[in-house]
């Protein structure tokens, strides 16, 4: 699919539930509004929409939430996924939690990848940020899926927090073949409420510890992340932006929420109501209609520099980050 700006779309972030089994402080401290399942796009829309969307030429899936492995029956959805024509990637954004319990049944299941969420190595100061005392499961996943399938730590930059971890992260990509990256916190939900780092002053001093950091050209994937590596590491540190460096006019995605929005600008509430077509009884040439729709219309450029002018009231965990 092309949108009015020449871009072609490519990458679905699809949610799969708001709910979550951590209360990180920058998303949902106190948790979400029940929405009741009913309001929830089924695994047969998910899989019908994205059959559709695959129609329009998307290519890669990236299954996300709230928590998306706290919902039943996450493995079924991504065999599903992946059998579908025309999909070639299917990974998974978690905070890690469920994967000593899940990792290798979604492996079997042809899992391409995961991304684990994990923003410090510190016990206590995990137990502080996400309200439950669960390092240990995260690193016991992280070490299994390891094995299974290429894995990326991403981790939010905020800012005292990330002065003092950032070398503990960077370990685990000097260490082991996963890569590391930090996410500029975005304006979004309560993203608002913290202090973002500059991306650029996290490089800075990683690279005064390692001098020898030099850019790493090799892809890693579909997204906007900006890689650096040193010959010696097994794997690579990434950085992702948003905020500081704009990296817009080479968007590639489009999110599905689990209420069923298409939205196409993480900044604005634009998009299409999926849910209610489905349920309506659009035939999928109307669906595929209405996404070229939203997708053309997609805004050429987020506006994080200009909050005022956000228009997307949901939490990021509604919106799958
Ligand atoms: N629960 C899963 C997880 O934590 O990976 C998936 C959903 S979570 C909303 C997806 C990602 O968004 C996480 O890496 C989280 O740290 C990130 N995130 C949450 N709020 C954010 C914000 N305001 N700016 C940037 N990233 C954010
Ligand atoms: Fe849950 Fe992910 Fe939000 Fe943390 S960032 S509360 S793990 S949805």
């Amino acid at each position: 699919m092309k949108d009015s700006c020449g871009r072609t779309i490519e990458y679905m972030r699809i949610s799969i539930t708001d709910r979550c089994n951590l209360r990180c402080q920058y998303c949902m401290p106190d948790g979400t509004d029940k929405v009741s399942m009913k309001d929830i796009l089924t695994y047969e829309e998910i899989l019908s929409l994205t059959r559709c969307a695959a129609q329009l030429g998307i290519r890669w899936i990236k299954i996300t939430g709230g928590e998306p492995l706290v919902r039943k029956n996450c493995v079924f959805l991504i065999r599903e996924l992946k059998k579908i024509p025309g999909i070639e990637k299917v990974t998974l954004t978690t905070n890690g939690i469920l994967l000593p319990q899940y990792g290798r049944e979604l492996w079997k299941a042809g899992l391409d990848g995961v991304n684990i969420s994990l923003d410090t190595m510190d016990r206590e100061d995990y137990i502080q940020l996400t309200g439950f005392d669960g390092l240990v499961q995260v690193l016991e996943g992280l070490e299994m899926m390891k094995s299974l399938v290429p894995v990326k730590i991403n981790c939010v930059s905020i800012k005292e927090r990330v002065e003092k971890q950032w070398k503990n992260l960077v370990d685990l990509c000097r260490t082991s073949q996963v890569d590391v990256r930090f996410i500029e916190l975005m304006p979004i939900g309560l993203g608002r409420q913290f202090p973002s780092m500059d991306n650029q002053e996290i490089l800075e001093q990683i690279k005064r510890e390692y001098p020898q950091l030099k850019p790493d050209e090799r892809r890693h994937g579909n997204g906007p992340a900006v890689y650096y590596h040193c010959h010696e590491w097994p794997g690579s540190v990434g950085f992702i932006s948003a905020v500081h460096k704009k990296f817009c006019s080479g968007c590639n995605r489009i999110r599905l929420t689990a209420r069923g929005r298409l939205k196409t600008c993480l900044c604005y509430d634009q998009g299409v109501d999926l849910l209610s077509m489905i349920r309506r009884g659009a035939e999928d040439e109307e669906i595929r209609k209405a996404m070229e729709k939203a997708v053309w219309e997609k805004p050429a450029a987020h506006c994080f520099d200009r909050p005022e002018e956000i228009t997307e009231e949901d939490m990021m965990s509604g919106i799958g980050g």
